[in-house]
């Protein structure tokens, strides 16, 4: 028997799969080479927002084109575990809903949604062999914030920490497996062992944004001993502590992705976060008096419900001050379930598209340049697939790439001096 794996949305859903592959494997099931030849075919979908619901169910509508007459369609992930009995009704062609508490192999039925946290947890699978040099760690799953925009804690669930032990076991399992870079994930990682802690001493969420002893920064620690490249996504900016500041450096890859959203300080409390330019500002260059080097992205979202002519100009003189490297920008999407989906002063999609253009245009033209201000240097590159290859500077999947001679073994570090620079992308020959 075959399977197939469709994933769409973000890293998290990418290890999920992954680990769906594994538990498949361990049944028995051997992958398929395309959909077409598969006897189960799964669709892990995404429910993030608007954008990539519709391309999930695109996405499933076409699997059921393409799959065998009786193969298996199953439709797993956010959007299923969201909206299940909704997609079972208007999806006939799919023979399983299955939310995250339900297994592939349950009859063919309608969803039942569950109530509470997943129970059945993706995230102690074993995974099969990283066919790249690197590889997602999802070290949490679940949030314990409620900023107004996001859904994800009302089905993904709270936060649950994976222990040390799980971690770096996998971690470990990976290296031997060739995997020379690791890279965290998880919905709030700043965060990561919180719940673990609350669970026996009852701290708050807040004390950890004080400071203080902050798990992750010796899981981080921890890593760094196991393997060359440890690399940490979406960081909530009140957890960016000076303490992990210093634990980030000594991974020796001064990456950090700081999930801001926005720069105004009344936009910020609407959407029930952290933060002001100010202070966003002052931490960028605490980080960069350390190490001028280190490499900064973020994600912005323009349109949130209130959002003025005054915050719009407040975010495009950040983007100018902080230069980041690299920055994604989204409009709001209204999601049920959440403060902001009720809010009555929405703003309309064409005006949030247009800051969107706007800030984009700022954005791209400060990412070129600081692309362009590397050619010259000499990087370690990690060489990700023939030709491909990508420096610290460049986090997997997300951001540019640094190309080079197509014989280098994959899975070799080399040091490369930057020739030239194609957009987000650059070129390098071997130093
Ligand atoms: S921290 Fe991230 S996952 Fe958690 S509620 Fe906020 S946006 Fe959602």
């Amino acid at each position: 028997m075959r399977y197939w794996i469709e994933t769409l949305g973000c890293p998290k859903n990418h290890v999920d799969s992954e680990k769906l592959a594994g538990l498949l494997v361990a049944q028995g099931y051997a992958p398929a080479t395309r959909a077409e030849d598969a006897e189960l075919v799964v669709a892990n979908t995404c429910a993030f927002i608007e954008a990539a619901r519709e391309e999930s169910i695109e996405t499933v509508l076409d699997l059921a084109d393409r799959k065998l007459r009786d193969a298996r369609l199953v439709v797993t992930g956010c959007m299923a575990e969201r909206y299940g009995d909704e997609l079972a009704e208007a999806l006939p062609e799919v023979d399983l809903v299955a939310g995250f508490n339900q297994s592939l192999f349950a009859p063919v039925t309608k969803v039942t949604l569950r109530t509470k946290a997943p129970a059945f947890d993706l995230l102690n699978l074993p995974r099969p062999k990283s066919s790249a040099p690197w590889a997602y760690v999802k070290i949490a799953e679940g949030c314990d914030r409620r900023c107004g925009f996001c859904a994800i804690p009302t089905f993904r669930g709270d936060q649950r920490s994976r222990s040390t032990d799980e971690i770096v076991g996998e971690a470990r399992a990976l290296v031997e497996g060739g995997v020379r870079e690791i890279v965290l994930i998880a919905q709030d990682l700043a965060s990561w062992g919180h719940d673990r802690r609350r669970a026996g001493r009852g701290e708050a969420l807040e004390v950890l944004d004080a400071g203080g002893t902050q798990p992750l920064i010796e899981l981080t620690r921890a890593l760094t001993r196991e393997v060359d490249r440890v690399r940490l996504l979406y960081l909530y900016p009140s957890g960016l502590t000076q303490g992990l500041i210093d634990a980030i450096l000594e991974t020796q890859v001064p990456y950090f992705d700081l999930s801001l959203q926005h720069a105004s300080r009344p936009l910020l409390r609407a959407m029930r976060r952290w933060g002001d330019a100010d202070r966003f500002l002052e931490r960028i260059a605490t980080i960069r008096d350390a190490s001028p080097d280190a490499t900064f992205r973020s994600s912005f979202i323009l349109g949130y419900p209130g959002e003025t002519e005054d915050d719009q100009r407040e975010l495009l003189d950040f983007l100018e001050a902080a230069q980041l490297d690299w920055a994604g920008f989204f409009t709001f999407s209204s999601e049920v379930g959440t403060p902001a989906h009720d809010a009555t002063d929405q703003v309309p999609h064409e005006l949030a598209l247009e800051r969107l253009r706007e800030v984009t245009e700022l954005q791209d033209a400060i990412s070129a340049r600081r692309r362009d201000a590397l050619v010259g240097s000499t990087q370690t590159l990690l060489v990700d697939a023939p030709g491909v290859a990508r420096s610290v500077r460049e986090c997997p999947e997300i951001d540019g790439v640094v190309l080079v001679d197509p014989s280098l073994s994959v899975g070799s570090m080399v040091e490369g001096r930057i020739v030239a620079s194609r957009g987000t992308d650059l070129e390098a020959v071997v130093a």
